[in-house]
């Protein structure tokens, strides 16, 4: 097993993710924008995977959530009446010496450079606006002045009327979106952990107000068991409560999902109890009345609302390291992703064990079979030692070799990703013995 303290670790999963067309640092061919990432034809697959099974768990398999899917473009008045044009900062310090900057609340000592190490060369806080402004239409007035949002809440805020005018849900229920956010953060940084363009996957629940705290405690729960269901070990997740000083402007009570990263514990998820502060704000600022009228209490309130707000592209890195692995094999390392099967990338690769006919076409009637019902590699390239090796690389749960007997006995070896052991499978049974194993 891999050592989870090793200091490599991180350098492995960014060289992985290069190397095999999960993440590519964007505009390389231009040097490179910082901060930015472009998911190749493997992180694609992971990255869908990862806000799928959010989605499914979240949307799918309930009744009382439904989706949203909200421009990203918006007007000031969205993030006038959200408090973000006002409170969406961060205190920035420069460094007189050597020009970096730095998020005061994440620097350990005031007094101290981290970056040149010189002493009394930071400067005073200043509180740095966090949104990316841009204009709407050709001319660059204030009139046009537009917000690329930093959090996709608001478009569940906004549209709450809508969604309870068409849906006929009523409170406890929940709107659901994933979609990409923007922050023009100070530090970006940690590969994919902080970036200035990420994607987010959020839920705003809206219960009566008495109700708040219960779903609050329910959400915080619910939203750990989700990552370790899909196989993050219990030990490093963890649950922890802000203190009152951490606390956003909006908030009475918010807990972290933290995940134990190679630097140690970082946020992948806030659940926050954000009251009724945000509809109040709307209906104030819109005028327009976002109360809900409870026809079996014939009571109007303005519900609470509890947020789990997550970060797909953060969760897909915890999940990366959390799955890498390297074990001795026969005197040679294997590399192997032991990825939950509904996040990796391929839950079958097809490998006929030469690139002649009749083998090749038999893999291609195996591979036909297989493919309508899951993300399939197909691969005839090399030893098939070598490509067993590859698909472990990127987590490929299940491998099926087409070999000169197939020909005669018109079966197949499955491979198993974690355990490396094989079985022979007829080709008419294939399909619904990797169900089975797969588990959908
Ligand atoms: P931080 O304190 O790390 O800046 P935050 O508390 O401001 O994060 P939230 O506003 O709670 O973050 O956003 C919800 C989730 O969105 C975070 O838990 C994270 O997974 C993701 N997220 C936020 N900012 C970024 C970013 N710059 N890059 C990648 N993911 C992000």
């Amino acid at each position: 097993m891999t050592d989870p303290s090793d200091p490599l670790l991180m350098d492995k999963i960014v060289n992985l993710c290069k190397r095999r067309g999960f993440v590519f640092p964007s505009a390389e061919i231009y040097g490179g924008f910082r901060s930015t990432y472009d998911y190749g034809p493997i992180g694609v697959l992971m990255l869908r995977n990862v806000k799928d099974a959010w989605w499914r768990t979240m949307v799918q398999l309930r009744t009382d959530v439904v989706g949203l899917d909200a421009s990203i473009l918006s007007p000031p008045a969205v993030w006038e009446a959200s408090g973000h044009l006002q409170n969406f900062t961060d205190p920035l310090v420069d460094c007189r010496n050597c020009k970096e900057r730095f998020r005061q609340d994440h620097l350990d000592d005031l007094d101290v450079c981290p970056s040149c190490g010189a002493r009394g060369t930071l400067t005073e806080a200043r509180s740095f606006n966090l949104m990316f402004k841009t204009h709407a239409g050709p001319v660059e007035e204030s009139a046009a002045v537009a917000y690329l949002r930093p959090e996709t809440a608001q478009g569940m805020f906004t549209n709450f009327a809508n969604v309870v005018n068409t849906s006929r849900k009523k409170p406890p229920f929940g709107i659901a979106q994933v979609g990409k956010s923007f922050r023009n953060e100070i530090t970006p940084g940690n590969f994919v952990f902080r970036t200035r363009e990420f994607e987010q996957m959020e839920m705003e629940f809206f219960v009566p107000p008495a109700d708040g705290p219960t779903w609050y405690r329910y959400w915080c729960e619910e939203r750990v068991r989700w990552y370790q269901d899909l196989g993050i070990p219990a030990e490093k997740l963890r649950l922890r409560p802000h203190d009152a000083d951490e606390l956003s402007h909006y908030s009475v009570g918010t807990s972290d999902v933290e995940f134990l990263f190679p630097w140690g514990w970082g946020e992948l998820e806030g659940v926050a109890n954000r009251t009724d502060f945000d509809l109040n704000q709307h209906a104030r600022h819109s005028g327009v009345d976002l109360s809900y009228f409870d026809q079996e209490s014939a009571t109007r309130y303005v519900p609470h609302v509890i947020e789990p707000a997550a970060g797909a592209t953060r969760s897909m890195m915890a999940f990366l390291l959390a799955g890498y692995d390297e074990e001795e094999v026969r005197g040679e390392t294997r590399t192997v992703l032991r990825l939950h099967p509904r996040l990796a990338p391929f839950k079958v690769a097809v490998l006929p064990l030469s690139k002649k006919e009749p083998l090749t076409a038999l893999a291609r009637d195996v591979l036909s079979e297989v493919q309508p019902h899951w993300m399939c590699d197909y691969d005839e390239t090399q030893a098939i030692g070598r490509r067993y090796r590859r698909q472990d690389e990127i987590g490929t749960p299940f491998c099926v070799t087409i070999d000169f007997e197939s020909l005669e006995d018109k079966a197949v070896t499955v491979r198993e990703r974690d355990s490396m052991t094989q079985e022979r499978i007829a080709i008419d049974a294939l399909a619904g013995h990797l169900r089975d194993a797969i588990g959908f």
